[in-house]
């Protein structure tokens, strides 16, 4: 008999809760800091910007929150997605270890990043809230935020950044296709914009530009408009954590269970999403997974950034956090996993990978794509330059168990397709794509980016 490739479930199997890390934790979060006193922030700052019932998800520590109907409802539309076993995969490397991978493609913008743009359009509408800003990198948040706002009736401007503004055009006719309003950011409409223009007109951008943008929208709005952000924040985990509550049923349904489970990092939401209901059942079951954060050798924040107190955007204006960051000014090369172009990292993240729960490598742009390649030939699907540093580690997992001659069951996340990517590997397939590392003095100089922190309270 051949081995079952598809594992799927039914849309009963929809997960009822999500569930929150920081019930389980072994770590205490670090305070939140204003980013112009640099003292705790208190509730009030962050309602500028937020829904109450997000800041509520935000501070939370109960274990299991429920998940609207109104938002499971929506979830049917792709969910639950299904987990796949790499067969041809596994045979091309011809490693003796079991490849799995959760599709999370699977979604009608292609990424992981609706399963929270839904529940955080669903929490502002509920408040009253007329209109989102938010930025965008690559163009999967601002995709799938505009569905959500379109299926909730919300207004949404999008900040996205220049290079994938001029990169992917495709990315911005579907915002605008869904009714968002879509700027290349830096832009002249904000403060923060223009002064990062004065200081150089060919500016490409970053995420950390376009959040300071999106932020002072919203914060000069006087309440009609709130920020949306797609990744980072732990009320963005939490909501991912439906990727890893569905694959833990369909592993059992594959009568396995992972060695090691492996997803990319930007800010860490869909590898939170993941990789956390495993690192639950580490934590309370006595199961060991090794858990895996593949970030890009250009933006390598969890591998050679600092774990310190920073600003989560370029302007500071968002609020000070501690997390491995390479400084908050500090602009990434144009590598074309623009979702992975971010300074920092998930303060939650950050402090399990210190804390050593979860594991963290750094992975270079070209052996990532050929990865994509290999993985196109085999399974037949084009990832996401993002999920294609994922599926390196895993074959780089699976080789290692060849070579040990080892049985590893190996579980990654494909957070999204890489449809809208081709320019990308139009360039990769013509040669014309380098491997574009940090250098060893921009590592040096990250501590001369971070703010003066002096916390009375221990860190
Ligand atoms: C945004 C994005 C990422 C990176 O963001 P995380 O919050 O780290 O998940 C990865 N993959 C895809 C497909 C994305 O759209």
């Amino acid at each position: 008999m051949s081995e079952q490739t598809r594992f799927l479930l039914s849309e009963n199997d929809i997960p009822k809760t999500w569930y929150n890390i920081n019930a389980d934790s072994p770590v205490a979060p670090a305070p939140v800091l204003h980013p112009g006193t640099l003292e705790p922030v208190t509730p009030d700052f962050l309602s500028v910007l937020f829904p109450m019932e997000l800041i509520l998800q935000e501070i939370s520590t109960e274990r299991y929150i429920d998940i609207p109907e109104p938002v499971r409802e929506v979830y049917r539309l792709w969910r639950p997605t299904p987990l796949i076993r790499a067969l041809r995969l596994e045979r091309a490397l011809g490693t003796p270890a079991h490849i799995y991978y959760k599709y999370e493609g699977a979604s009608p913008s292609g990424s992981h990043k609706s399963n929270t743009a839904v529940a955080q359009a669903f929490y502002n509408k509920a408040a009253g809230t007329r209109a989102l800003t938010t930025e965008t990198g690559a163009g999967q948040w601002g995709s799938a935020l505009s569905m959500a706002c379109q299926f909730l009736g919300l207004d949404l401007e999008v900040y996205m950044v220049k290079v994938s503004y001029d990169q992917k055009p495709y990315r911005r006719f579907l915002m605008e296709t869904f009714g968002a309003q879509v700027f290349a950011s830096p832009t002249q409409r904000t403060q923060s914009g223009r002064s990062i223009l004065a200081a150089d007109p060919n500016s490409p951008g970053s995420l950390g530009i376009a959040i300071s943008e999106a932020v002072e929208v919203a914060a000069a709005s006087g309440g009609a408009k709130k920020y949306s952000l797609g990744s980072v924040l732990n009320h963005v985990l939490l909501h991912q954590t439906v990727i890893g509550e569905e694959s833990l049923k369909q592993m059992d349904l594959a009568n396995e269970y992972p060695d090691v489970v492996i997803g990319c990092v930007g800010g860490g939401s869909n590898f939170s999403g993941i990789a956390f209901p495993f690192l639950r059942e580490n934590l309370r079951n006595g199961q060991r997974t090794r858990l895996v954060a593949v970030e890009p050798a250009a933006t390598p924040s969890l591998t050679r950034g600092l774990y310190a107190f920073d600003y989560g955007d370029t302007a500071r204006m968002a609020p000070v956090v501690k997390m491995h960051t390479l400084g908050h000014d500090f602009i990434p090369p144009s590598i074309h996993a623009g979702g992975l172009r971010y300074h920092g990292m998930a303060p939650t993240l950050s402090a399990l990978v210190d804390a050593g729960l979860v594991e963290a490598v750094a992975v270079r742009q070209l052996e990532t794509f050929e990865a994509a390649r290999l993985f196109a030939h085999t399974e037949g699907l084009v990832p996401a330059p993002e999920s294609a540093h994922a599926i390196r580690t895993a074959i780089d997992e699976a080789l290692q168990a060849k070579a040990l001659g080892e049985k590893r069951v190996i579980l990654f996340n494909l957070s999204g397709h890489g449809n809208f990517d081709l320019a990308a590997y139009n360039a990769f397939n013509s040669g014309a794509l380098e491997n574009d590392d940090l250098s060893e003095e921009d590592i040096a100089n990250i501590p001369a980016r971070l703010p003066q922190v002096n916390l009375s309270i221990p860190a």
